[in-house]
């Protein structure tokens, strides 16, 4: 089965191509970008379109099952953004045990290739660890140690930590889960300790944890950390790491708003006042009163009685978030994190919004903007097949109206599709078309390999 992406501009950062040619795929790779135009079995007109390299979502977070079946909800947002591959289990969050969870994607598909980390928190809890705000004793770590191992033996892309959600948690738990990753060159992301003013002693803490290990950190979300005065610093002292021999970068999402749950330790009261902001600066995206601005009484009446609903704190300056997206050691998460229909319009919305209020307004360059969202973190990830578009490569493509692409998902409705993708192919198949899917069982299961 032969297919020609015919008279497209394909723009492939990896190879560092920006023209106008024809883009041939057989058997799910990619054979060729060519001048010619080859006899096709099928034939995508791609003219006047732009053509790249399948998204690549670094931080995501995975759908939830129901009823013994997974809910394609956010993989279904992701897909028609334009993402092919989505690594899911950040923020040392797990949906459940990410070992049957990939064999479930062998066996049933999925709307994107879906890759997970082993989440420290899910393998802390499972092991006994209940208490967030509690240390745990030697014997718990070596069995986190082992389900750690074993899950990433099974696959996992790495191991993820939210030190933040865990204050409880020890350099030592840390050091021994990272350690696991250091040989096989997986890697290690943190949604770190602390933000705002404590930010900059909890990135420390991962060039630590990389100094002391050997691993390659990911500072997660780093919008979201820093975001709020620290920024400029904050990303000198990464570049500092990065000078001293850590192999580190940071994702970011291109919003101003964060989302997390209300009970989570972001919103403990001495937490919540390093903002220093009001109550109403917290939307509630689920429960109760989804759709309002907390009150003082909202929040307590949320803390005490719905600590899972979703909240969104518009808290970070635009100033700072564009700081970080231009940074060259920051690529493209979306951090996407959903109920349903309801959270954050980032799981729908932060690739197009990317391109849109990024790239085209010239803050980005183009080839640096798109590498951000494809052959950059497919490298961190050590993902060579993903990313790009080099023969015998993934044939994961999307196909865009490069001048009217945009985001429409919104905080009041965070599910709307964007705007301007004609097509996402996923193995050479088609996806999704014009911002339907048309196919949601194409993605498969990806398992790190060593
Ligand atoms: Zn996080």
């Amino acid at each position: 089965m032969k297919t020609l992406i015919r008279g497209g501009r394909i723009v492939d950062p990896a190879q560092d191509l920006d023209k106008k040619a024809n883009l041939l795929i057989e058997d799910g790779k990619i054979v060729c970008v060519t001048g010619e135009d080859v006899p096709a079995d099928r034939v995508i007109d791609a003219a006047g379109k732009m053509v790249t390299p399948g998204f690549i979502d670094i931080h995501m977070h995975e759908d939830p099952f129901e009823d013994g079946e997974l809910r394609q909800d956010i993989s279904k947002s992701m897909l028609l953004m334009g993402v092919t591959t989505a690594i899911g289990g950040n923020c040392g969050e797990n949906y459940g045990d990410p070992r049957p969870y990939l064999d479930y994607i062998d066996a049933h598909g999925n709307c994107t290739n879906l890759g997970l980390f082993v989440g420290h928190g899910w393998v802390r809890e499972a092991c006994g660890g209940t208490d967030k705000y509690a240390q745990v004793d030697d014997e718990t770590i070596d069995r986190m140690e082992a389900m750690a191992k074993d899950c990433l033996d099974k696959g996992c892309m790495g191991v993820s930590f939210g030190v933040k959600y865990i204050p409880g948690t020890r350099m030592e738990e840390m050091t021994r889960l990272s350690a696991l990753c250091a040989p096989s060159g997986r890697l290690v992301t943190s949604h770190v300790r602390n933000d705002v003013s404590r930010v900059f002693a909890a990135v420390k803490e991962m060039d630590d944890l990389a100094k002391a290990t050997g691993c390659r950190v990911q500072i997660s979300h780093i919008g979201s950390m820093g975001g709020y005065g620290q920024m400029k610093q904050l990303l000198q002292d990464v570049e500092g790491y990065k000078a001293d021999g850590t192999d580190i970068l940071c994702d970011c999402y291109p919003y101003t708003a964060f989302s997390t749950t209300i009970g989570a330790t972001t919103y403990d009261p001495e937490n919540f006042a390093e903002y220093d902001a009001d109550y109403s600066a917290i939307l509630m995206s689920t429960g109760k009163y989804a759709g309002q601005r907390c009150t003082k009484e909202i929040y307590d009446w949320e803390r005490a009685n719905a600590p899972d609903d979703i909240t969104v704190g518009f808290l970070m300056t635009e100033e700072d978030v564009d700081r970080a997206l231009r940074h060259p050691l920051v690529v493209l998460g979306s951090d996407g994190l959903r109920n349903g229909a309801q959270g954050h319009p980032r799981a729908a919305g932060a690739f197009p919004r990317f391109i849109a209020e990024y790239i085209r307004t010239g803050k980005v360059g183009l080839m640096e903007g798109i590498a951000k969202m494809t052959c950059r973190s497919a490298e961190r990830l050590r993902l060579p097949k993903k990313g790009n578009l080099k023969p015998g490569s993934d044939a994961d493509v999307v196909i865009f109206d490069y001048e009217h692409i945009r985001d429409t998902a919104t905080f009041e409705e965070p599910a709307l599709v964007p705007e301007g993708i004609a097509y996402v192919l996923l193995g050479g198949e088609i996806a999704a078309k014009d911002g339907e899917v048309v196919n949601a069982h194409l993605g498969k299961a990806v398992r790190y390999e060593e």
